[in-house]
């Protein structure tokens, strides 16, 4: 735990912004400026947040009665390197944990209340756990409240608690700040609540709490990587069997995303369409077939033999998902062996897929790609998450990184009148306990 440091700011200006400095760098701070008794009453005014806050407290009155003692815990959003949309055909995907996370400061409660509040978008909400069914909002609280939900149906009850979440993850640009948020919250709930963590378990909740209570019917991957990712590596998972490899990134290269800025509103429900081809796929292969239960059974070549029996459409959207499944496969393998060039044309491959075949890329994206794959020094870039926009992910040449980073940046704002964020990354261990 860090040495105590004295809060700056007035307190009589607190606002929950003043916190985010407070869950970086000195949350204790509070709780040790003196020894009174922990008073839980105190805690539950911070949540109802803005005006009644600030004229409760002084700066004196504020460091003497709020007793407020949380525990910290993080939980990283992802860039996926390759395999996307695999994860719901059971098949291979390969991400990594970002230095962009969640994270919360939380503490038990003697009741089954769940006050959350986010610095992100300022807003508080509550969930009274022991109310006998639970409704979905249908917003932001979803994340959250589904994953106390969904924890308590798997078997663990929960304490109530106070959580302040605060998040670098870029919201909606295909970097999973939902997971980070389920996960952060998960792991947390967890862990007030006197349980051992198992991140495998944790993820699968989190997952049903996205597809059950949120309503996205996303795969395991997000959730997963967040919950299990490793420090400079990328992770290969068998969504299937949940077995996982984590594969060095080799030092010679780095990780870029640069981020489209643009997020078309017809995501969610196209990534169900989706879906729903892979699920007909399945339907109409079986009787040739036999015994397969998800794309991630099909070979190309069995593909390729029994193509008459689909739709053109539907052909192309299983064409994707199946020679995607074995480019990740193939990806893994040359990253362990540090053949980076294969590694990057395997991207390239994988972008070309998803922008002919599965149809999920856009006009911006795709301007982002086609700069990034003409830069020097670089290996390979695809778009990384659901689609429809989001982030670009590129393999570059440690020593070319800068250059690439400018250039990138200035030919898409040329291109699009888009400013992109462009940054290098260094992959994360999954969700734990903040250090502090
Ligand atoms: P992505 O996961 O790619 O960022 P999603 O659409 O899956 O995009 O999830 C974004 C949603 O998650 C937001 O619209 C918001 O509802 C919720 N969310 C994520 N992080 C936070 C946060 N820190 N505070 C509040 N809501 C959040
Ligand atoms: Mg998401």
């Amino acid at each position: 735990m860090r040495a105590p440091v004295l809060v700056p700011g007035r307190a009589s200006s607190i606002t929950f912004p003043f916190w985010a400095v407070l869950l970086k760098n000195a949350v204790f701070v509070i709780t040790q400026v003196d020894d009174t008794a922990l008073s839980s009453s105190h805690a539950r005014v911070l949540f109802e947040g803005g005006e009644h806050v600030r004229h409760r407290f002084t700066a004196r009155g504020f460091c003497r009665t709020v007793r407020w003692a949380p525990q910290l815990f993080r939980a990283p959003g992802r860039v996926n390197l390759i395999g996307e949309h695999t994860d719901y055909n059971d098949g291979f995907v390969m991400p990594a944990a970002l230095e962009f996370e969640a994270q919360a400061a939380a503490a038990a409660r003697e009741d089954r209340l769940i006050r959350i509040h986010s610095l992100n978008n300022g807003k508080s909400a509550e969930i009274d756990l022991s109310a006998e069914t639970h409704t979905p909002r249908g917003d932001w609280t979803d994340y959250a409240f589904g994953v106390a939900v969904m924890t308590e149906a798997a078997g663990k009850p929960l304490k109530g608690a106070d959580i302040l979440v605060s998040s670098t993850v870029p919201v909606g640009s295909g970097l999973s700040s939902s997971a980070a948020l389920e996960v952060v919250v998960g792991y947390a709930l967890l862990s007030l609540s006197g349980h051992d963590v198992d991140t495998v378990e944790l993820a699968k909740i989190c997952q049903k709490a996205e597809n059950d209570y949120v309503g996205m019917r996303c795969g395991i991957m997000d959730q997963f990587i967040s919950c299990n990712g490793v420090h400079d590596h990328a992770l290969m998972i068998d969504c299937r069997s949940l077995d996982r490899k984590p594969v060095p990134i080799d030092p010679k290269a780095r990780i870029v995303v640069a981020n489209s800025m643009v997020h078309h509103a017809l995501a969610d429900g196209e990534y169900n369409k989706r879906r729903q081809s892979c699920e007909e796929g399945v339907r109409l292969l079986k009787p040739a077939l036999g015994d397969i239960t998800a794309l991630r059974d099909v070979s190309f070549d069995a593909l390729e033999e029994n193509r008459d029996f689909l739709p053109d459409l539907t052909y192309r959207r299983c064409r994707h998902i199946v020679t995607e499944n074995e480019r990740v496969l193939a990806a893994a393998d040359v990253l362990e062996r540090g053949d980076l060039e294969a590694f990057g044309q395997l991207m390239n491959a994988s972008h070309a897929s998803m922008r002919d075949d599965y149809e999920i890329s856009c006009a911006e994206v795709d301007t982002l790609v086609a700069t990034a794959q003409r830069q020097p020094g670089v290996f390979g870039a695809r778009m990384t998450g659901g689609g429809f926009g989001g982030c670009v992910v590129s393999l570059v040449a440690a020593d070319a990184v800068d250059g690439f980073i400018d250039a990138v940046r200035v030919a898409y704002r040329e291109a699009t009148g888009h400013t992109s964020d462009v940054f290098a990354c260094a992959p994360q261990d999954g969700a734990g306990p903040l250090a502090g």
